[in-house]
């Protein structure tokens, strides 16, 4: 096998490769044939590429088994959950093995007194959510695409969600992996308890998109489900005003649950798709949830809708019940899919601003739209300052179009990074913006992130072409604003 400096360029493919892993996991655990690999060249973005194979484990045994199989034959590996992931990360760039987890699903233990899961890669993230439910616990945290993204995948991606602002991200919710090594050895890093000695390797490999090793069992922290809610949805005249609403809510010392933001654009797709009851004539929302102790609940609402009103809110509502706060919660988990009722494709940017700039931020967005004569919606975590510009796009208008779209977000993107953010908030690097890495960490920071991959992945098997810059692909981007 050889590596080059863009990645693997030679080992064992095609066919061959397919027919050599029916013989080591048998025909039930492998995929090879043309038309069963379409499926597994997608994910969420919008870029693609073909596997040579795909595997479907059972058990950690046969991921150990394929691993070592892949190093001994130079085989990329491709980890995959439910194919949601917004960067491109579970796509093939090389070819090799796709490692699908869907026979991986099972909830090994519920710990109700020591507050913790035990859970294969495949579990989808709001299926432990209801497991768990009757005991009073729920897993924290919530991306829009729970009811199908996978803990695996959450893992990988380090994922966030609109109620991550107040409690962490995945990261802060995971106490244990079981871990795959790229030449086949199980590995058990942290377990149980919060507090580990050594080195933090859970904390590293949370959020390496699949780079460093394959995810076969999460031990995740299970938090008790808050005692009440106040959900309130909040309408300004303007995008300016929703964004001061959010800083001058947090520097009241507030600290809500979520703080959501959408414009006009996201509410007229929201309201044509779901109905939420937003309203159609503001020119930004806001969706803010506190939780917690039923006690003072009131009392922090109150405050909430102070400042909302001070700030000019127009439209001010409260669910009143459990139904009204889910129809309230399905128009913003249900956003990205409403953009269809606008485009047939968008493609969605996730740059990471301190909240204090949103309002300059979203102005450039704007422009950087007309600029490029593309319609842009926003609907984002606007408490952690986490913008999801979503380009609109007709994809059938050819690959020039798609380009000009991807030049766009990086435009975007790049001002994030300027602005003192960074390129990704929560769905990754992955493919999508491995060439931008440069525009936010310099040779010596990238250097140091190779030697933490080489350490792991010596043969650069383990998803490669995703988080570093390739050579071949990346030249062709402006990467003109290295430090
Ligand atoms: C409509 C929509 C809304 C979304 N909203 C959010 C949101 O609010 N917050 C958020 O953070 N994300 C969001 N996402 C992005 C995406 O859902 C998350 O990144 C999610 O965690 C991906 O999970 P998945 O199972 O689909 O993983 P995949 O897309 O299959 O894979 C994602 C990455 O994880 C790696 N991976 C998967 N399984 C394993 C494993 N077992 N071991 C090692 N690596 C693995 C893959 O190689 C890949 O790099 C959204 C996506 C969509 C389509």
């Amino acid at each position: 096998m050889t590596v080059a400096a863009g990645g693997v360029t030679a080992g064992l493919r095609g066919e061959e490769l397919g027919r050599r892993l029916v013989g080591l996991l048998g025909e039930d655990k492998v995929l090879w044939k043309r038309h069963d690999l379409l499926l597994y060249e997608y994910d969420g973005a919008v870029d693609t590429a073909a596997p040579d194979a795909v595997v479907l484990p059972n058990e950690t045994a046969d991921v150990a088994k394929l691993a070592r199989f892949c190093w001994d034959h130079g085989v990329p590996l491709v980890p995959r959950g439910a194919g949601t992931g917004l960067s491109g990360g579970a796509i093939p760039v090389f070819g090799g093995v796709v490692i699908s987890f869907a026979r991986m699903a099972r909830i090994l233990e519920i710990d109700v007194p020591g507050l913790r899961a035990v859970v294969q890669p495949g579990v989808i993230n709001l299926h432990l959510s209801t497991a768990v439910a009757p005991y009073g616990l729920y897993f924290v945290p919530d991306p829009s695409s729970q009811k199908a993204c996978t803990l695996g995948g959450n893992v990988a991606e380090n994922s966030g969600g609109p109620h991550t602002l107040a409690y962490g991200v995945t990261t802060n919710h995971v106490t244990g992996l079981e871990v795959v090594l790229a030449d086949g050895t199980v590995v058990r890093l942290g377990g149980r308890a919060w507090e580990q000695s050594g080195y933090d390797l859970v904390g590293l490999f949370v959020g390496s998109e699949g780079t460093l090793g394959i995810v076969t069992e999460v031990t995740v922290k299970l938090t008790p489900l808050p005692e009440d809610k106040r959900t309130i949805l909040a309408g300004f005249p303007t995008m300016d005003q929703a964004s001061e609403t959010v800083s001058a809510i947090i520097a009241a010392g507030i600290v809500p649950a979520a703080i959501e933001m959408m414009d006009a654009l996201a509410t007229e797709a929201v309201e044509s798709a779901v109905h939420a009851g937003y309203p159609r004539d503001a020119g930004g929302i806001l969706l803010v949830e506190a939780d917690g102790l039923r006690d003072g609940l009131d009392e922090q609402r109150e405050r909430i809708e102070a400042i909302c009103r001070a700030q000019g809110a127009t439209t001010l509502r409260v669910a009143g019940s459990a139904l009204e706060r889910e129809r309230l919660w399905a128009g913003r988990k249900g956003a990205f899919a409403a953009m269809g009722r606008l485009a047939p494709d968008y493609y969605v940017q996730d740059g990471v601003i301190p909240r204090t700039r949103l309002p300059e931020i979203l102005r450039h967005v704007r422009e950087v739209g007309e600029r490029y004569g593309v319609r842009i919606a926003n609907v984002f975590h606007a408490g952690d300052g986490n913008l999801h510009p979503l380009i609109l796009f007709d994809g059938s208008a050819g690959e020039a179009v798609l380009e000009q779209v991807k030049q766009a977000g990086f435009e975007i993107v790049a001002a994030c990074v300027e602005a003192g953010g960074s390129l990704t908030g929560e769905h990754g690097i992955g493919m999508e913006k491995n060439c931008y890495m440069p525009i936010q960490f310099s040779a010596n920071d990238l250097a140091v992130m190779q030697r933490v991959k080489r350490a792991w992945d010596p043969a650069g098997l383990m998803n490669p072409g995703k988080l570093f810059p390739t050579p071949g692909r990346c030249r062709e981007y402006d990467l003109g604003r290295r430090r």
